[in-house]
């Protein structure tokens, strides 16, 4: 009996031990179980055979199936179908052989949306088809993925066009150079380039400015091959790269599209605009052996096409290349001149009454006398050192040593005399120009009424409303302003009404042939009117000879400047013409 009792006590004790173990057991189930079904990630416990044999409410959220759904769905079906071929059979192999895997799935829920998850699936010890082989963990990162993929879209779009920037363009380019080698074909570049945008620009505003960009770049995306790339690669200008190219015409087909494509007006905010484009085109590995090479040979191209009147294309040609080395040698000197101004020096040319022959003024011009080249026309570097921003330190030495040498020469002369200097448009574009003539007047002393600026044309085209506040600003200082070369360019009778302006210069294209051609003779007499009608005093240019003298003259025209009085002179010698006028005039 006592052993029955000790039997039925021991085997008591273990039941008891039993059932707390199974409490135990249950309680760390019960706590696992709340743990899976309230964890906020989605998991779910799948079999050896990848079926899927329960999910927590997470995972339905994510995947739109509910628990009863998701059983026994097997669970590379939660893979976005197009993608489920290649991404699922590496994470099976890395399951069987390593027991783990992590990773980025494109997977689409039950109604169709597709995410990207950062999965991580672990292997769990047991053989029983029925329980858990696997555990598997997703992490939603679409959102954070689209971020980061926007953010990587910045860095390689334009904001304005959305077309590739140059960072993107490159790859493209530099991917197209190596294919173009493999494949023995040449690859082109062209560079596209809107004429007159910044005129746009500036009248009707930045906004109808990218507006038309937007709208030109989805017009010349429409002419550019399949397997090219359109760029905006600065401003107003686009780069295109076409590999697999097999000639010249395939190229002249495409850039005659891309003219084309401008040809229809743009309809920007009621604005109706017109617009065309230049072309440069150049092609690896005919002409140059790296995108540098060929990017600077592309954009000379392209300003051959713009000095051939715009709206064309040019192919680039070796001597469009010695052209562009040529200017870039001149840049270099020119560069060194600038440093101490040695090899500068100005002449003045007189400006004379016609009728009495009495100089009134004069109009200071720069020489260049290089050690290297010898005298280089300011037609050639002037042009080069707008381009460059030189004309800054140029122009104010200009204007300091003209208003220096007029006023040690003045000393001598009888009456006040004027000096005419000329600005670049280039230097309106800098705020500080009343200030710099303010302090050239200051420290020579020189008298501002004696002072007339010349302007072009072109400052006014530029930028209107700031052009208007420099002169005027120039104006209150007391400084004369003159246009020049009047007539050659697109200025119109209302803009010269508001600008503050005391003398013009009639071109002296229109002077040449104001005897012999009747055209020319028209012009001028308009100009003439028209100045007068302003109350603006006239100077015909480039006069030289007496009968253009007398038709001036006979127009109201009074002023001339030209050969026939007297050729730009050194400081010296118009010391001396100076002296006998003043001698010929008290004779
Ligand atoms: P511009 O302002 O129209 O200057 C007048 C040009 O006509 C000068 O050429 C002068 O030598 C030339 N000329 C004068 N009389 C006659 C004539 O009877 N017949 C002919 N065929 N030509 C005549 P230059 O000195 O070679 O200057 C050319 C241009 O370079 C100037 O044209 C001006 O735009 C620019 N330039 C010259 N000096 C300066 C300067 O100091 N600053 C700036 N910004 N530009 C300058
Ligand atoms: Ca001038
Ligand atoms: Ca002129």
């Amino acid at each position: 009996m006592s052993d029955e009792v000790t039997n039925l006590r021991k085997e008591l004790a273990s039941l008891k031990g039993q059932l707390v173990a199974q409490r135990r057991e249950l309680s760390r189930f019960r706590m696992l179980s709340s743990v899976f079904q309230s964890a906020t990630q989605p998991i779910a416990l799948v079999n050896a055979n990848f079926q899927i044999l329960t999910v927590n409410p997470a995972f339905s959220d994510l995947t739109k199936y509910s628990e009863d759904e998701a059983q026994y769905f097997p669970v590379n079906g939660l893979i976005a179908h197009h993608k489920r071929q290649e991404l699922w059979p590496p994470v099976q192999t890395s399951l069987e052989q390593e027991g783990h895997w992590e990773g980025l799935l494109w997977n689409e829920s039950k109604i169709g949306t597709v995410y990207r998850v950062q999965t991580h699936i672990q292997s769990l010890d047991t053989e029983d088809l029925n329980q858990a082989k696997y555990v598997f963990f997703f992490h939603d990162v679409t959102h954070q993925k689209e971020t980061e993929e926007q953010l990587q879209h910045r860095s390689n779009y334009d904001l304005v066009t959305d077309l590739p920037n140059w960072n993107l363009f490159l790859n493209h380019f530099i991917s197209a150079l190596y294919v173009s080698g493999q494949e023995g074909t040449q690859t082109a570049l062209l560079f596209i380039g809107l004429d007159g945008f910044k005129v746009i620009n500036d009248t009707l505003g930045y906004t109808i400015g990218d507006k038309l960009l937007q709208e030109a770049a989805i017009r010349f995306e429409k002419t550019i091959p399949q397997n090219g790339t359109l760029a905006r690669f600065s401003g107003d200008q686009f780069t295109a790269v076409l590999p697999n190219i097999k000639d010249e015409e395939d190229l002249a087909v495409i850039a005659h599209d891309i003219l084309e494509s401008l040809e229809r007006p743009f309809e920007i905010e009621d604005e109706e605009i017109f617009i065309s484009c230049s072309i440069g085109i150049c092609t690896w590995p005919g002409d140059g052996d790296d995108v540098e090479t060929l990017l600077r040979n592309a954009d000379s191209a392209m300003h051959k096409a713009k000095d051939n009147g715009r709206n064309t294309f040019h192919f680039f040609t070796p001597d469009i290349d010695a052209k562009a080395q040529a200017q870039r040698a001149i840049e270099i000197d020119l560069r060194k001149a600038v440093k101490t101004f040695d090899e500068f020096h100005l002449v003045y040319q007189p400006i004379v009454d016609m009728n009495t022959g009495q100089m009134k003024s004069a109009e200071a011009l720069i020489r260049w006398h290089s050690a290297d080249r010898g005298l280089v026309s300011p037609d050639q570097f002037i042009p080069l050192a707008e381009r460059n921003n030189l004309i800054l330190p140029i122009g104010e030495w200009v204007l300091e040593t003209a208003c220096q040498e007029i006023m040690d020469w003045s000393q001598h002369a009888q009456s006040p005399f004027r000096v005419s200097i000329n600005l670049s448009s280039r230097q309106f574009q800098e705020k500080n120009l009343p200030a710099i003539v303010q302090g050239v007047l200051d420290r020579t002393g020189f008298d501002p009424n004696q002072l007339t600026l010349e302007i072009t044309e072109t400052l006014m085209m530029e930028d209107l409303d700031a052009a208007l506040k420099m002169l005027h600003e120039l104006k209150t200082m007391g400084v004369r302003l003159s246009i020049d070369d009047f007539g050659t360019g697109y200025s119109s009778l209302n803009y010269l009404k508001s600008f503050p302006l005391d003398t013009l210069k009639v071109d002296r294209m229109f002077v040449r042939d104001v005897t012999t051609n009747p055209d020319d003779a028209a012009m001028v007499i308009a100009i003439l009117t028209m100045a007068h009608s302003l109350g603006l005093e006239v100077v015909g240019e480039g006069v030289e000879t007496l009968e253009q003298s007398h038709f001036l003259i006979e127009k109201g025209c009074l002023l001339g400047q030209g050969y026939y009085f007297s050729r730009p002179l050194r400081i010296e010698e118009f010391n001396q013409f100076a002296a006998n006028r003043e001698k010929l005039n008290s004779a």
